[in-house]
């Protein structure tokens, strides 16, 4: 890729378009330090607003109703200086058509199109993204990088659920796994810690969402979440696996409907609903040292549930090379990676207690003892680096 200095520093945009959000990063292509960042909110709604970090001062700047395309035209304003060289777009399902990031063409779209069925509330709004994209920047490559993609490798034993397998063949019903851009990042950093050309892990993404997946040479092999981000481990708001007969049961209990059934899990379970309290961690831990019992046992129940899922991932890997802990949990709650390690003794796995309370920061990464027949690493998430990364590679 030529680059011409008189144009200014050469960068990538990562944009992630939500329904009613549209978040960006400028990414240095020379050392992949963050130019600029933003977040455009409420789009469509007379407070819209949208923030800009730019060399350590943050503007807000109100764009009152303003679509996705006004919101990235005042993004653009921000950005003066910078040559952009390519544009990544984060698309969260790629369904079975993408195996990995590629760059954009009519195909690409149509097929994101055709995947909207399986992520109706998020590839809509991730479509909206590339569109206003290419006509604020018709000359640039555009790059998807998808959440589902790197899950692509499951094996059927992993990815088919135990139904008609008709609903597969017909419908594509089947275990996607999310997060991927996240554990592919965190997987890479971790080989590279260990110095190893591809591990063999377990990684823990452990934000609002939550999951976790196994890793063998490199290749996501399993995954706890699975057809939605529903499925899996307990989460900030969603209730991760429950009785599929359960939908059935509180209909007739209690008249909801199955999309009333379907919201409460989704939006009002995991931490919150265990909790009656909230579904942040940070409130839930601070709570529970204040001695509210419902906080504790909602901590509890999500490191146990994490625990036990770790262990089943491990049926799916013949070595294991570390169990790595990311997303804002993970890299923050020396807490939650006591409670759940105390439950993996059986594996061998020990930390080392004030590397734990450092989050791993001191000692390179790395939380367990030495004793430790596992490595335990914590290592910090960058998933709009993956992407701008992932864009430099495709468009080079
Ligand atoms: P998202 O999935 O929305 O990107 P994050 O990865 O930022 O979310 O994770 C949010 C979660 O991380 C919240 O539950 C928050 O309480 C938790 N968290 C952030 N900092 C800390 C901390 N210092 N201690 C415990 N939990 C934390």
């Amino acid at each position: 890729m030529k680059s011409d200095p008189s144009r200014g520093t050469d960068s990538l945009i990562v944009i992630n378009c939500g329904s009613s959000s549209l978040k960006f990063a400028v990414f240095s292509v020379a050392d992949e330090t963050v130019l600029v960042k933003g977040l455009a909110e409420r789009l469509g709604s007379p407070d819209a607003v949208l923030k800009v970090e730019r060399n350590g001062e943050t503007s807000c700047i109100p764009i009152p109703s303003a679509s996705h395309h006004d919101a990235l035209q005042a993004a653009i304003a921000s950005m003066t200086g910078l040559n952009p060289r390519g544009i990544g777009h984060r698309v969260v399902h790629g369904g079975e058509e993408f195996t990995g990031s590629v760059v954009i063409d009519e195909n690409v779209t149509a097929a994101v199109d055709r995947c909207c069925s399986l992520a109706p509330l998020h590839n809509p709004a991730n479509l909206i993204g590339m569109t206003t994209a290419r006509e604020l920047f018709p000359d640039l490559p555009q790059v998807a990088v998808f959440d589902t993609a790197f899950h692509q490798t499951l094996p059927p034993k992993a990815f088919l659920y135990a139904i008609p397998y008709d609903y597969y063949e017909k419908l594509k019903v089947r275990r996607y796994g999310f997060h991927g851009t996240s554990h592919h990042y965190v997987s890479t950093e971790a080989a590279g810690l260990l110095g190893k050309p591809v591990a063999s892990l377990i990684t823990m993404h452990l934000g609002n969402g939550c999951s976790a997946c196994a890793i063998k040479d490199g290749r996501s092999v399993d995954s706890t979440m699975g057809f939605t981000p529903g499925e899996g481990l307990v989460m900030g708001t969603r209730s991760g696996d429950v009785d599929p007969a359960l939908h059935q049961f509180l209909q007739d209990q209690t008249g909801m409907r199955l999309s009333e059934i379907t919201a409460m899990l989704n939006s009002r379970s995991g931490l919150l609903g265990l909790s009656g309290l909230s579904n942040d961690m940070r409130t839930l831990s601070e709570a529970a040292r204040k001695g509210h019992e419902r906080a504790r046992l909602a901590i509890e129940v999500f490191c146990y549930r994490l625990a036990k899922s770790v262990c089943g991932l491990t049926a799916a890997l013949d070595t294991l090379d570390a169990l790595v802990f990311t997303g804002g949990i993970g890299e923050n709650s020396a807490e939650v990676r006591a409670l759940t390690t105390a439950r993996l003794k059986i594996l061998g796995v020990d930390l080392d207690a004030a590397n734990n309370a450092s989050h791993g920061r001191t000692s390179g990464g790395r939380i367990s003892s030495s004793d430790s027949h596992i490595p335990c690493l914590v290592i910090p998430t960058n998933e709009e680096l993956m992407i701008a990364r992932e864009t430099l590679r495709l468009i080079s």
